[in-house]
């Protein structure tokens, strides 16, 4: 019985898993893994007997309290603070698997007689710790809380605590340890690994933060997994095994979209903040709703490029609305997506299906890259960073090397910003010193409404 619950459960991860890839299911996907979980742990109450009624009660008021939090929490956190939400409770999970790994010794009084039992403890409570204080960190980050700026004294810092918790790793595999000492072992390595955790993050760059989510998000993965051994949990360990994959394939193709390397990354090798070029004034042209609807109206391919100025203004429905709207006048409108686009990975992809757009109309930067020239108008809307030409031909700027929608090649580029400010990364963006781009002022969902209401007048 435990054993086909264990098995339901894990077709019900992996499937919705992959709903998950498909933004028209992806909300379903999420139900079916939270319920695979569920499953998973009823099995497991049933079949050990429940211990006792006081474990199920306190079992069921917790469920219930995380479930009443995680609800509240959800329901009230901005669509701009999702990726600070997101990296919480990446953290979370981290944190869980150090408390059981901690339990496991001092609560349950494992001592790990097996060198590989004690092994598994330790990689289980580094992994979790540093899951659980990096994410914090990428949280206050992705939040604009004040940090100490990166520097190479905690670089330096990070290096040696790295190097505190491999030597304990290895002491304990090679030296006759005491087992009487392994609580105070664990401890100790936990708690330098959580050290570790907060300097391995502090120095990355801002720019480089897509890579550390996702990096964290594998790590926290490879934690359950351990825990998952520990407690001879095979949900645990598929799950944690599932996460942990999605995570480093996410982080790879994070480094190939921003091209830099997970060891620059890792080292901290941040570029300069071009804090100097980024002072300098830039005279941006100006263009009115009017006349961007009747560029619009006498476009037959039109692309919109979004970023994280559209998720701040919640502009996705009025995108999907200018999309209906040029569709009945005969006007071919795509939305391309840069991979670091926004603030957590898919963001943009999220924003965009929950406004149901088609997803036949969403292109990926690499599809569409090479033939920009032929789009008549390019509405940025909310996007800096992913579109700033610097990023090919300026070695000086922060981004220099990250590929970018090459938006400057089309006829004519339309920017919806706010004001004169930079995109995250603070690099001047050369594409508003091109002739063919113009702003649009304002918050993108009134800008988008303004238009809309001219083109309804054409
Ligand atoms: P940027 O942060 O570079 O630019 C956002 C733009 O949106 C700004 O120009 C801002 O200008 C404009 N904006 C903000 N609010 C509004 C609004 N209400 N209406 C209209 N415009 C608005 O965004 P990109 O998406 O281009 O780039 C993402 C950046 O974030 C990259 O540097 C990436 O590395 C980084 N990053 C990405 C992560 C990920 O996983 N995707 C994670 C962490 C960081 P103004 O204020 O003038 O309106």
């Amino acid at each position: 019985m435990l054993m086909f619950a264990y098995l339901a459960a894990t077709i019900g991860l992996v499937q919705g898993l992959k709903f998950m890839g498909e933004p028209a299911r992806a909300k379903l996907g999420n139900l079916v893994a939270a319920v695979s979980v569920l499953v998973a742990l009823v099995a497991l109450v049933l079949a050990t007997g429940w211990a006792s009624l006081a474990n199920l009660v306190l079992l069921l008021v917790l469920l219930g309290i995380g479930t009443v939090i995680g609800q509240i929490w959800s329901n009230r956190v901005a669509m701009t603070a999702m990726p600070q939400l997101v990296s919480i409770f990446n953290g979370l999970g981290g944190a869980c698997a150090v408390v059981l790994g901690l339990n496991q010794v001092f609560g349950q009084g494992d001592l790990a007689g097996d060198k590989l039992a004690g092994t598994v403890l330790l990689l289980t409570n580094i992994f979790g710790a540093v899951a659980f204080t990096g994410s914090m960190v990428a949280y206050m980050k992705l939040d604009g809380r004040k940090l100490p700026r990166p520097s190479q004294s905690q670089k330096i810092a990070a290096r040696v605590l790295l190097a505190l918790t491999l030597a304990a790793l290895a002491y304990y595999l090679v030296a006759p340890v005491d087992m009487g000492a392994f609580p105070q072992l664990m401890l100790a390595v936990s708690i330098v690994a959580l050290l570790y955790g907060i300097y391995f993050a502090l120095p990355i760059g801002g720019a480089d933060m897509p890579v550390v989510i996702s990096l964290l998000n594998a790590m926290s993965g490879v934690a359950t997994l351990f825990a998952g051994l520990v407690f001879h949990d095979p949900v645990m360990i598929i799950g944690g095994i599932l996460v942990g994959a999605t995570g480093v394939i996410l982080t790879l193709q994070m480094c190939v979209a921003m091209n830099r390397s997970l060891s620059g990354v890792l080292a901290g090798t941040f570029k300069g903040s071009g804090a100097a070029q980024a002072d300098a004034e830039q005279e941006l042209r100006s263009i009115t709703a009017v006349e961007t609807a009747s560029l619009l109206a006498f476009s037959k391919q039109v692309a919109i490029v979004p970023g994280y100025g559209m998720a701040v203004a919640q502009a996705q429905r009025e995108c999907f609305a200018l999309q209906e709207m040029l569709r009945q006048q005969g006007v071919d409108l795509h939305f391309i997506i840069h991979p670091v686009a926004g603030r957590m990975p898919g963001h943009m992809n999220v924003l965009l299906a929950e406004a149901n757009i088609p997803y036949a109309s969403v292109k990926e930067m690499s599809e569409v890259n090479n033939t920009m020239e032929h789009y008549d108008t390019v509405l940025v809307i909310g996007a800096n960073d992913v579109v700033n030409p610097a990023a090919e031909n300026d070695p000086d700027s922060p981004i220099h090397g990250m590929p970018i929608i090459r938006a400057y090649k089309a006829k004519q580029v339309i920017v919806l910003k706010r004001s004169t400010a930079k995109g995250y990364s603070g690099a001047v963006n050369t594409l508003f010193d091109r002739q063919n781009c113009k702003v649009l002022f304002g918050d993108a969902k009134g800008s988008l409404e303004e238009v809309i209401n001219e083109l309804k007048r054409i």
